[in-house]
């Protein structure tokens, strides 16, 4: 199985030993599941603020190489995650490589051990949900350890991050809209939601009950005309994602859309969406500032599932202050755009700043989510 998911003809120690010798992370946590095929990459960025936390993502990947690097770079991520929302984590991230799609004893039987390797990492790591895991696999995951954000184990219940996720987009894109027209009011404003799933369909309610028209554009073309009808928005097929008129566009599916063929295309004022990595390279954030778009980092906008788990994580149980401290990125998100837009530069480099300041400080900010 592990030479079948080579693949490209490189021994396998080579190209996993040069990323590893690159990376300027803490440390790699490897393992292979032999009964599923997977392989397992635990990457743990930098703890200097506190245990690594990030979500657990299970996906087939052309090669163990390519479940790294992307271990490696949410890792890192993550580390910006929590820096920028002043919470006391450090960044980490694991990847479960599976060949294929795995249900039932199979599926099972991985994420309990997969589990156990996170449990004997005894606080250094914790986990939770990402793409192509759910709730119930990481309470599945709670059975091998107590790592794992979300989880209560009072209830054996393992809580959804995309409705947070959602709120904190929702905060952050009307402090966007504040700073760039004058006022947050959203009525009217066309708004494309990319991808409905899990915080897509959230947000696209959030945005229609604050009297935003809804675009809503996903893969699945069914779930699109599901949260079109129920917002009383339109459909938009996905292959005109980025030449639709919009005043907003909310980048909810998948990383790397905003690049050198999508960014001239774009009509709209502001950018600001759940996907991760929304950037398909550095230089990215300098075309959409030059093209006149209000570009809200993705890491400081899509933080809410992580910081209404972090919370949770540290025994925070109320859902009033939960909420409260996830509509926090709606100040952070202010506070970055304005700094920006007084250094006539893009909000990307304001929000390095502001999390490399908590990095170099050490001090995991003032925990007030700020
Ligand atoms: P999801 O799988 O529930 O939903 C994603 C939706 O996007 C699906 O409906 C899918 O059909 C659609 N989609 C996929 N590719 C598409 C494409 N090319 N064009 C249009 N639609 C497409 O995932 P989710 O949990 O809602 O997460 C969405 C994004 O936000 C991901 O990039 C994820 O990493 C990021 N994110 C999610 C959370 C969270 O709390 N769930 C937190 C932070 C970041």
């Amino acid at each position: 199985m592990a030479s079948d998911l080579l693949g490209n003809g490189v021994p396998m120690t080579e190209s996993l030993e040069s990323l590893i010798q690159e990376w300027e992370g803490l440390g790699i946590v490897t393992a292979y599941d032999r009964p599923t095929g997977t392989w397992i990459f635990i990457a743990l960025h930098d703890v200097s603020q506190g245990m690594a936390v990030g979500g657990c993502r299970m996906q087939v990947y052309a090669a163990p190489t390519d479940a790294l690097r992307d271990a490696m770079r949410l890792a890192e991520g993550m580390t910006y995650k929590w820096a920028a929302a002043g919470l006391p984590f450090g960044g980490g991230k694991s990847v479960l490589a599976v060949p294929g799609p795995l249900a039932g004893d199979e599926r099972t039987g991985l994420l309990r051990r997969f589990g156990r390797l996170v449990a004997s990492l005894r606080g250094t790591y914790g986990t939770g949900e990402d793409l192509g895991t759910t709730p119930a696999d990481m309470a599945v995951v709670a059975q091998e350890t107590a790592h794992v954000g979300g989880y209560d184990p009072t209830t054996r219940h393992a809580l959804d991050p995309g409705p947070y996720t959602a709120l904190g987009v929702f905060s952050g894109l009307r402090a966007a809209a504040a700073h760039v027209w004058g006022n947050d009011d959203l009525s009217d404003r066309p708004v494309l939601v990319q991808g409905v799933g899990d915080v897509g369909a959230p947000l696209a309610r959030l945005l229609a009950r604050a009297g935003a028209r809804i675009l809503a554009t996903d893969v699945d073309a069914e779930r699109a005309a599901a949260v079109a009808e129920e917002v009383g928005g339109t459909v938009v097929p996905p292959e005109e994602a980025y030449n639709t008129t919009c005043d907003v566009y909310a980048p909810c599916a998948v990383g790397a859309t905003l690049n050198s063929e999508t960014i001239p295309q774009l009509t709209c004022d502001i950018v600001a969406g759940s996907a991760n990595n929304q950037l398909d390279e550095p230089s990215d954030a300098k075309r959409l500032h030059e093209q006149g778009i209000t570009y809200v980092p993705d890491y400081v906008v899509n933080a809410g599932g992580a910081i209404a788990f972090g919370l949770l994580w540290k025994g925070e149980r109320d859902e009033a202050t939960l909420r409260s401290r996830v509509e926090g990125i709606g100040e952070v998100v202010r506070e970055i755009l304005a700094e920006a837009t007084a250094r006539n530069e893009s909000p990307m480099h304001a929000a390095s700043r502001r999390a490399e300041a908590v990095l170099e400080g050490g001090t995991g900010g003032d925990g007030k989510g700020r």
